[in-house]
């Protein structure tokens, strides 16, 4: 049964005729739950009110697969507006960004200029960047993006996702570049040629990769809902003399709050990874696909103005 549904959202997440309509209804059926609004002005208060609470942000404009140039070129611009707008009212958040919503399918220049003009800003204001991962025929880019940015800027991390074989053997690639990494299962639906199909492979795999990226000595992030993952890392950490400033957890806007909340408070750092934007129905769709369970808060969305 969760097979089947999983395999149903996964595919409802790839409709454009659904995507088209979502985008004519605005955030409802419950993503108003989980994504922070439909601009990122709408979102500075929603950020201003976790970091109040000590969580800190990284903000993710959604929004992927860009088909013009102009597109490509207007979400960077979107991009650099959030820096700004993070630098100016003095936020606790960092940036995410997907390469293929800046122009990674359409020439390798475009995403490049686009990462460019990004990082110069970040820079400019202090703020880190961080490149999500997304599915497998993207990874190799992708890292060699991240590797030939990290040479030119400080303040960049990215995404190891422990259901690909290779990942393991990327974390010793990336070793002399120091990393920031966040390291989570991964989110797409992958081929058995390059991922593990059972779920305990996957959660192994986590596991030996936080080891190896802490024993390593760079700053991790535990993206990851798993109390499972959780308590191995605080064990692990303690173990082997592992600083609690060189890790943080990091968890979805509107999920496990209380475990949230609960990190905080045993002086964990812990990140809150928030969308916002009108291109929400693919990210809704993929959260419900993860966890079937998170149908039960959409459909209580339905019944919220
Ligand atoms: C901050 C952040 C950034 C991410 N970035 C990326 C990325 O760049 N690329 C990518 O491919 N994927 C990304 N992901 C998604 C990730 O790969 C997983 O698909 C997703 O986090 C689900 O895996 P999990 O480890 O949270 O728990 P799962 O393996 O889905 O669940 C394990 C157990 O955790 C508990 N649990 C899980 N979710 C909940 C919940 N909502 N409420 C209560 N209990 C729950 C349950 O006990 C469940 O059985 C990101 C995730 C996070 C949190």
């Amino acid at each position: 049964m969760e097979a089947i549904s999983k395999r149903f959202f996964l595919q409802l997440s790839n409709s454009s005729v659904m995507d088209r309509l979502a985008k004519k209804w605005g955030p409802k059926f419950g993503a108003n739950n989980i994504v922070g609004g439909e601009t990122f002005e709408e979102a500075v208060p929603v950020i201003q009110e976790m970091n109040r609470q000590g969580l800190d942000i990284t903000v993710d404009h959604l929004g992927e697969f860009v088909s013009s140039e102009s597109e490509a070129r207007q979400r960077a611009k979107e991009c650099i507006h959030s820096i700004q707008t993070i630098s100016g009212n003095q936020l606790n958040s960092q940036v995410s960004v997907k390469l293929t919503s800046l122009g990674l399918d359409i020439r390798h220049e475009l995403v490049w200029e686009n990462m460019i003009s990004i990082m110069d800003e970040a820079q400019k204001h202090d703020v880190v960047v961080t490149i999500d991962m997304e599915d497998s025929t993207r990874t190799e880019k992708t890292l060699e993006i991240y590797k030939a940015l990290k040479k030119r800027y400080e303040n960049i991390g990215t995404v190891i996702q422990s259901y690909l074989y290779r990942s393991s053997e990327d974390l010793d690639d990336l070793d002399s570049y120091k990393p920031y990494l966040r390291l989570v299962k991964g989110a797409y639906k992958e081929p058995g040629k390059v991922a593990f199909v059972e779920k305990s492979d996957v959660d192994d795999n986590l596991k030996h990769l936080i080891e190896k990226n802490l024993l390593n000595g760079h700053y991790t992030a535990i993206a990851s809902h798993d109390d499972a993952m959780i308590e191995f890392t605080k064990k692990f950490a303690v173990e082997n003399n592992i600083p609690r400033e060189q890790f943080e957890f990091q968890m979805l806007y509107g999920m496990r709050n209380d475990t949230q909340l609960a990190l905080l408070k045993e002086g964990y750092k812990v990140r809150v990874y928030l969308p916002y934007g009108d291109d929400w129905y693919g990210y809704f769709m993929r959260r419900l696909a993860e966890r079937p369970a998170n149908v039960s808060f959409a459909i209580k969305g339905l019944f919220k103005k």
